[in-house]
């Protein structure tokens, strides 16, 4: 299949702004290719798209970025700027696919207009990459879904669930994945505790804190420092806290640092779509304590690759993490070479891809 991908219209690719979709995408890239697929990946001006095959063609489109929908209100309009990145890329894809040039268009932003406006020449399909946020993308979904059944895409089966029950229905579940090469196993961690996220509030980062106080372990937090408020207040409220903020890396540096801790904390408010970075710690061996909510909960297996705790509490978490040395790191990496290698990912997003394209 020619697959032309249309990037997330929020950062340019290895920003860290578009947070798990990037990786997702640059993982499919390179999946597509090696089972003999032409990729084409239409994104923001500035994206760097490291360890690509050289056959995975890259676009840079001019255009003015988009505010993440998880910044706004639920049922505020999606703001679309006037020279609209979003625009730009939608066009070229609607150019290649007029012109012969492409079997399928896979999106991956999550914003309405390519979900409402007036079909490609070819199929488009949606990976959706995050959960219901806001009422103008749930019907957006809705409408793409009328129009195709098979159209829509979605990690888990909890993010599925918050656009409803039709969705939950129609949508093909197709977990995620990442290549292990770009994760080494440790088998001896340090003392310290992992927090991966991009710095927001819908991530728990006040939780965060009380856990860091609560335990008196030292925290290292990895990400791209979105929201340095809600940082700050929390650094306020609890002033015992020793959270270290590491930075934003690439994924292979990324990966070394997080080898190192003993657990990774997922404390989020909203329901986590999928939760790329649950998989990046286990495939590390680190094992995972993650709130009772959304995809890290499916990820996680209870007592045997970390532990799923009652959400929105942290002394759950503290406890949690009491005994986390009784979970075997190696099943941590068996469970995502199992289930959750780029391969594997490949594979199951193959499937639903072929069953859409019309191939030329
Ligand atoms: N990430 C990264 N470098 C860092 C911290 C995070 O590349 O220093 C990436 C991480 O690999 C993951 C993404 O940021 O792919 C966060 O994605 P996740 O699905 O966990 O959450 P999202 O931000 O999409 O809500």
């Amino acid at each position: 299949m020619r697959i032309v991908f249309l990037s997330t219209s929020v950062g340019p690719l290895g920003s860290g702004i578009g947070g798990g979709v990037e990786l997702t995408l640059r993982t499919l890239a390179a999946g597509l290719t090696a089972r003999g697929h032409a990729i084409t990946v239409l994104a923001p001006r500035g994206s760097t798209v490291p360890d690509l095959p050289r056959a995975v063609e890259i676009v840079q489109v001019d255009g003015a970025l988009h505010v993440p929908s998880q910044t706004l209100d639920r049922t505020a309009k999606l703001d679309v700027p006037n020279d609209s990145v979003l625009k730009a890329m939608w066009k070229l894809a609607r150019d290649r696919a007029a012109s012969g040039s492409c079997d399928v268009v896979l999106n991956f932003a999550y914003d309405a207009l390519p979900f409402v406006d007036a079909p490609l020449a070819v199929p488009t399909v949606h990976l959706v990459s995050m959960g219901s946020l806001s009422d103008e993308m749930d019907d957006a979904v809705r409408s793409a879904l009328a129009r195709n059944s098979r159209c829509i895409a979605m990690h888990t089966r909890a993010q599925a669930a918050t656009f409803g029950t039709e969705v939950l229905q129609h949508a093909h579940i197709v977990l995620s994945g990442i290549d292990l090469a770009n994760y080494d196993f440790v088998a001896q961690p340090g003392n310290d505790i992992a927090f991966v996220s991009r710095i927001s509030r819908e991530k728990g980062i006040d939780d965060l804190f009380r856990v860091a106080a609560l335990s008196g372990r030292q925290v290292q937090a990895f990400g791209v420092m979105e929201d340095e408020a809600a940082w700050r207040e929390a650094q306020v409220r609890h002033p015992q806290a020793i959270v270290h903020y590491a930075g934003f890396f690439s994924t292979r540096d990324l990966a070394a640092r997080l080898g190192q801790c003993a657990a990774l904390v997922m404390v989020h408010h909203w329901v986590e779509a999928f939760g790329n970075v649950a998989i990046e710690a286990m495939a590390c061996g680190v094992p995972v304590v993650t709130y009772d909510r959304g995809g890290p909960a499916e990820i996680v297996d209870h007592g045997v690759t970390g532990y799923v705790v009652t959400p929105d509490d942290p002394t759950a978490v503290v406890a949690a993490l009491s005994t986390i040395s009784a979970i075997d790191r190696a099943a941590c990496r068996a469970a995502v070479d199992a289930h959750y290698s780029a391969s594997a990912f490949t594979e199951r997003v193959e499937r639903w891809l072929s069953a859409q394209a019309t191939v030329g």
